[in-house]
């Protein structure tokens, strides 16, 4: 209790020196998928917007991700749905086999509404989708600026590693992803311990479609998911890649990558996906691989004064169901629109208690579903089979499997969301 009056009374203090038709000074660390959204978000709304990234060059780390229904509604509201569908592939189904052939999963997209479906797109490309406007609408942008210290969280001040600093600012969002170097700063109870499964990446050619509309998986028990996501143009342009994604335990990321690949993709990889080995078979080793590991993310309130965690240093959660990318363009757009309809640091409040209802289901639903898909020994993957097999079967279950994959289930009405 005495915890939330400390709280108020920062919030009080950051909002005294704004009148209500302020134009914000915004500072954003972080130029991934939420902190470049929130910075065109918030720009376009009038505010004045530094965003600062670590690296020299901003860039995207990974291979690619599934746009759902929800994110590509963000994208909307940015006035780039279309660019992203340009450059993505449509994915209508979650096709899902285990070893022995037999169907574990299989969502629909038109079971949500007819027509629809999400898009796969390749990480450069949404990046240069969401990076392109972002000089245009005013944004400044600082590279090289690796942010490890926050001071006055009520009139934040930000200072990077090379001793600068930056503000102080009315607002600061931080979204540095899920290993977040700020969000103990902020808020010293958070936890992010890492999951205990990780994945490689790839991104290979798919000249003859093969791979084209669905997002497809092969399970042998919960040890081995292997999965193929068409992603559309590739970093270079290319047309119709696919990124190709097989779990590993974190542990042992280092040594599978260390490993030989030919025995990989001719004795465990083929026998489980024939057709994905032929794709592989120009390739001899594991340059083009990267690797990625997951945290899940518990901040309790993602709000301190005028500073906010947003998108991953928030909720960063387990990939099973793909919504991390989407929860954070949605986390972006309507912060901006809770800061149009009130530009001060109260709308943070209100902001992360509404955003949650969302998120957190999504947390948790991520956290429940992923050792049925990453673990060892037989009863989790026996559940996977006893829970997913109805799911894709019987009607019920299967609407109720893809609003969960549509990313569209939320505690409480999705708020209407203004245009910039
Ligand atoms: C294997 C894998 C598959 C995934 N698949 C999907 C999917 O299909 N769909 C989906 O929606 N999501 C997916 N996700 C999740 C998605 O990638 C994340 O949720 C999303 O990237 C989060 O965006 P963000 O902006 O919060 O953080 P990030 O994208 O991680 O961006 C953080 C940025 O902050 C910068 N930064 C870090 N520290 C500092 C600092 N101290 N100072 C300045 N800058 C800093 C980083 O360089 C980076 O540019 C997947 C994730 C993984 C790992």
């Amino acid at each position: 209790m005495r915890g939330a009056r400390h709280d108020d009374r920062i919030v009080e203090r950051a909002s005294e020196h704004l009148s209500p038709m302020t134009t914000l000074k915004i500072g954003i660390v972080g130029c991934g998928v939420g902190g470049m959204a929130a910075a065109l978000a918030l720009a376009r709304h009038g505010h004045a917007v530094t965003l600062l990234e670590a690296f020299e060059q901003a860039r995207p780390v990974g291979s690619g991700l599934l746009l759902q229904p929800t994110g590509l509604a963000a994208l909307r509201a940015l006035q780039l749905e279309d660019a992203a569908r340009a450059t993505g592939a449509p994915v209508r189904e979650l096709i899902g086999h285990d070893s022995k052939g037999r169907r574990v999963m299989a969502l629909d997209y038109g079971d949500w509404r007819p027509g629809a479906h999400g898009v796969g797109i390749h990480r450069a490309a949404l990046f240069d989708v969401l990076h392109a406007p972002l000089a245009p609408a005013g944004v400044e942008i600082v590279t090289g600026a690796r942010i490890t210290r926050l001071v006055d969280p009520a009139r934040p001040v930000l200072h990077d590693e090379a001793g600068r600093s930056f503000g102080p600012f009315d607002i600061v969002l931080v979204a540095d992803g899920s290993a977040s170097t700020l969000r103990g700063a902020l808020k010293p109870r958070a936890r992010a311990p890492v999951y205990p499964w990780g994945a490689v990446w790839t991104n290979i050619a798919d000249p003859n479609e093969r791979f084209a509309g669905a997002l497809r998986q092969v399970y042998h028990r919960a040890e081995v998911m292997c999965g193929a996501l068409p992603v559309g143009k590739g970093p270079g342009g290319e047309q119709n890649c696919t990124a190709v994604f097989w779990s590993v335990p974190v542990a042992g990321i280092d040594a599978f990558l260390a490993g030989d690949f030919s025995a990989w993709r001719d004795r465990r990889l083929a026998p489980l996906w024939p057709e994905l080995a032929q794709a592989f078979s120009n390739h001899d080793d594991w340059s083009g691989f990267s690797r990625a590991i997951y945290r899940d993310v518990s901040v309790g309130r993602w709000d301190v004064g005028a500073c906010a965690l947003i998108g991953d240093a928030a909720h960063g959660t387990s990939p099973q169901l793909g919504q991390g990318g989407n929860l954070a363009l949605v986390d972006a757009v309507e912060l901006a629109d809770r800061l149009a309809a009130s530009p001060s640091p109260t709308a943070l409040k209100g902001w992360q208690a509404d955003r949650r209802r969302h998120t957190g289901l999504y947390q948790l639903a991520s956290k429940a579903l992923t050792p049925l898909f990453q673990s060892r020994g037989w009863f989790w993957p026996w559940l996977r089979t006893f829970a997913f097999t109805p799911t894709s079967r019987l009607p019920g279950f299967r609407q109720a499997g893809v609003r969960l994959l549509t990313g569209t289930l939320r505690l409480g009405r999705f708020p209407r969301v203004s245009k910039p």
